[in-house]
């Protein structure tokens, strides 16, 4: 009905709450069946903001007003530092803020979620989702072509991501025509949600083909504060819009997709949560969900391995990397859990600058991450306040697999800056130095990946159902990254893009 309006309607058939990856999907899929739709993003609309829509700046997006600014408690295994975790806070949420890239992970992944409960959830079952969510230029039994998000790879890859393949190539690893293709172990040029040069996320790809629907209404800069319940059943809204109060009736029920803190955290506002957590903070407990908030996974990042640079380096080009490579920390391990890409600049934590002098210039860095990550922590309020810091916690590091895979990984970023392809480039490296336990805790970071913590299956302790409605109430689904019971081993904006378009297959048919 309109793009942020001065006067929201009154009642719409669903409310939808945050525009990310996993509510921009729900929200076209929903518009196109003909549904009246409200969509509540607490953020504004970022695409005019040349930070957003150039791909090389998105890591400076951090600490701005598109960032909700939350950081992970500090613990001793990763030096006791609190470890900042940016979310989108705008049209698009994350998927408007992250590094563009699309990658699916592993088929085992979502098998390994059918085999934990949810039925319905194989990679044979997710497939005509992810490739309904794809335009990629190549098409192929695997991909999808004419969907909404524009996925291709570089056009002309930056000399540095040409040479981290060809030095994955040298140490003896496949290189990929497609990481999204047969089999994803080994080197291979970035898919990204890049068009013409600009960021192609959620904002552009899902949602701005709908935002003059007739029965779309988009509030922006408007937070849910709360479910307004019938009995069991979520019947609409309590919103803060422009400096007051007002109240959103759902007919056909509402949507949570306001990603993996905020969802959990406007459910516990509304009654619903681990019972005792809730009575202390003196919120009424309506609804026992004893493991809300608990299993937050996310994947640990070391940055970095950085080298010193014996060539001028050029500029930045698409998200700053345009390479990736897969591969396996043991070669006894059945699939990759590994995953590197190579930047130019200095990709480092405070601590690492600090602990290894590292100049600002006339550098670039391999950063490892673990994409097999076992280590889960948690997510609770420490106030009723909506505006109150939240505790998060992801265990980073927490199982000692977790330490092993990584310090292998950064004797593998090493020994590929040692090959020639990239020996050529530098004349050796600034970090790490030889006290490696030392170095992974201060270099330890996030992959900006935090999910699981309102987790579906069938079990008493889950959440949600395998159709994504919350146990316990009517009229009530979450369709965000809070869902996935284990962390897949990839990026995560293509999997919650994915359960989006999912959520959007059993509301319609459940509701
Ligand atoms: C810096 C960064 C880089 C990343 N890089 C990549 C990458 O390259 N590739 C990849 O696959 N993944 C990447 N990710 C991760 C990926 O983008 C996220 O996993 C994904 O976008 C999460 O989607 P979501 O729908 O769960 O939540 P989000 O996309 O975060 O959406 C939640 C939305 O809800 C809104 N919201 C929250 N609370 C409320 C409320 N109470 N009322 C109204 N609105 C609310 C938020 O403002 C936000 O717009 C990155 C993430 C970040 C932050």
């Amino acid at each position: 009905m309109a793009f942020d309006p001065a006067t929201l309607p009154d009642a719409c058939d669903i409310a939808v709450v945050g525009s990310g990856s996993g509510g921009a999907a729900v929200t076209r899929r929903l518009v196109e069946a003909g549904w009246e739709v409200t969509l509540i993003e607490a953020g504004g609309d970022g695409r005019p903001a040349e930070v957003v829509a150039d791909p090389t700046q998105w890591i400076r997006i951090a600490g701005t007003e598109w960032d909700w600014g939350h950081a992970y408690a500090p613990r001793p295994q990763v030096d006791d530092r609190a470890i900042p975790i940016p979310r989108g806070r705008i049209l698009g949420g994350s998927g408007q803020i992250n590094a563009m890239m699309w990658y699916r992970g592993h088929p085992a992944d979502y098998d390994a979620w059918a085999e934990m409960g949810c039925d319905g959830w194989r990679f044979e079952d997710c497939l005509p989702a992810f490739r309904r969510c794809e335009d990629w230029p190549a098409g192929g039994a695997l991909r999808g072509q004419g969907g909404p998000l524009r996925v291709a790879p570089p056009a002309d890859p930056h000399p540095l991501a040409l040479a981290l393949v060809e030095a994955a190539w040298q140490a003896g690893m496949p290189v990929l025509d497609d990481p999204n293709g047969p089999s994803n172990e080994g080197a291979a040029l970035a898919n990204l949600n890049i068009r013409a040069g600009r960021r192609f996320g959620p904002a552009e790809g899902y949602l701005a083909p709908v935002l003059e629907a007739p029965n779309l209404t988009v509030a922006l800069a408007t937070r849910a504060l709360a479910i307004l319940w019938r009995g069991d059943r979520a019947a609409g809204l309590r919103l803060a819009r422009r400096g007051g109060t007002v109240e959103l009736t759902a007919r056909r029920g509402v949507v949570l997709a306001a990603g993996a803190f905020e969802t959990p955290r406007l459910l516990m506002l509304s009654g619903a949560g681990p019972e005792a957590a809730l009575s202390r903070l003196g919120l009424p407990a309506r609804l026992a969900l004893p493991e809300l908030g608990e299993n937050l996974a996310d994947h640990p990042l070391v940055r970095g391995c950085v080298f010193r640079a014996r060539r001028t380096m050029p500029p930045p080009r698409d998200n700053g990397g345009g390479a990736i490579l897969n591969w396996r920390s043991d070669p006894a391990l059945p699939r990759p859990d590994l995953h590197a890409f190579a930047v130019p600049g200095r990709s480092a934590t405070a601590e690492v600058t600090a602990d290894h002098a590292l100049p600002d210039a006339g550098v670039f860095s391999i950063v490892p991450g673990l994409m097999g990550s076992r280590s889960t922590g948690r997510m609770a309020l420490t106030s009723a306040d909506p505006a109150a810091p939240l505790h998060l916690d992801p265990g980073f590091l927490t199982d000692p697999a977790d330490r092993t895979a990584l310090l292998a990984g950064i004797e593998q970023a090493l020994d590929l800056a040692a090959r020639p392809a990239l020996a050529a480039w530098t004349d050796g490296a600034l970090a790490p130095g030889p006290d490696r336990e030392r170095f992974l805790r201060c270099a330890c970071s996030t992959f900006y990946h935090p999910c699981g913590t309102a987790r579906m299956g069938r079990d008493p302790g889950a959440v949600t159902t395998p159709r994504l409605r919350v146990a316990g109430a009517e009229a009530l689904w979450i369709a965000d990254a809070s869902v996935i019971p284990r962390i897949p081993s990839c990026n995560t904006h293509a999997p919650v893009t994915m359960i989006g378009e999912r959520a959007a297959e059993f509301i319609l048919e459940d509701a």
